[in-house]
């Protein structure tokens, strides 16, 4: 399944963004997301 945050084809894609958050400690790619979701939210 594509991770809607990763926006990568992965086993267990993100369901929200406070487990996006949590996983960003540990894949990379999620704490990519997690800063350009920032980069949007926060601005
Ligand atoms: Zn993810």
């Amino acid at each position: 399944m594509i991770c809607p945050f990763c926006k990568q084809e992965v086993d267990e894609p993100c369901q929200n963004t406070v487990e996006m958050q949590r996983r960003a400690n540990q894949i990379e790619r999620c704490n990519y997301a997690l800063k350009s979701l920032k980069g949007i939210v926060f601005g």
